[in-house]
């Protein structure tokens, strides 16, 4: 058994027996690892509020060899990125981005590029004006599925190279991107608008103005449907599609 101290993004706990948690956490350097932290739940625990998901902490653990549970033995708050709590939308937004993290990175495989990305991004969702948060999200996801070896071409169609952005097009998840007219059949329609985010998002350029309820609409169906095509875990959008009604205002 190795003490390992390394930093790491709270992704979910649990209850666990009487006074403990079982807690997930996305570790620099080995990805999500879970954890028993002893008597957590207990008054006057040295964990007492450090364990909330998003937080930002230093872990020091027990690592079992060969194990998929391990044992955490204290833990420092680094960033709480406590501004996330105070609005429903950016605590979405973060949550979204922590449930992208689980199925882009295996258990025990260097972190260390997704992490930065991932810390960068909580950042993000706790600053930024509200009507940038989707696509800051976007960027990170786009940037997420590039450094797990899943980068969708969202630019130009797959089949023939032509340009996208200025026209609508389909995307096919399973082709790993969009495609013009006469190449893509079935799949899901985007409309000039949508294409063009995403295009932008993918070469580096971000568009000024706030997206639309419908462009938010399909740009998440789209990365849905990437995610589920190929098989990337839970869907990044669960907490933000509660908060639909107000997330697809104008
Ligand atoms: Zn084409």
């Amino acid at each position: 058994m190795a003490i390992e101290r390394e930093e790491a993004i709270v992704l979910s706990r649990t209850r666990f027996g009487e006074t403990s948690l079982l807690a997930t956490l996305f570790t620099k350097n080995r990805g999500p690892l879970r954890f028993v932290v002893k008597g957590a739940r207990r008054p006057r625990s040295r964990f007492g509020g450090r364990l909330e998901p998003t937080h930002h902490i230093l872990a020091v653990y027990y690592r079992k060899e060969g194990r998929d549970l391990h044992l955490l033995s204290d833990a420092d708050l680094l960033t709480s990125f406590s501004g996330l709590r105070g609005s429903l939308l950016r605590l979405a937004h973060a949550y979204a981005i922590i449930d992208a993290l689980v199925g882009l990175k295996r258990e025990e495989t260097p972190a260390e590029n997704l992490f930065r990305l991932a810390l960068h991004a909580l950042a993000a969702a706790e600053t930024e004006p509200e009507t940038a948060l989707e696509a800051a999200l976007w960027s990170f996801l786009l940037a997420a599925l590039t450094d797990a070896g899943y980068r969708p071409e969202l630019a130009r169609c797959v089949r023939c190279g032509r340009d996208l952005r200025r026209s609508s097009a389909r995307f096919d998840p399973r082709a790993g991107g969009v495609a013009c007219a006469g190449h893509g059949e079935g799949g899901l329609l985007l409309s000039p608008g949508t294409i063009g985010i995403l295009g932008g998002l993918a070469t580096g350029t971000v568009r000024e103005a706030p997206l639309s309820g419908r462009e938010i609409a399909e740009g998440r169906e789209a990365f849905r449907r990437f995610f589920e095509e190929h098989g990337l875990g839970r869907t990044p959008f669960r907490a933000l599609d509660l908060l639909a009604p107000r997330a697809r205002k104008g």
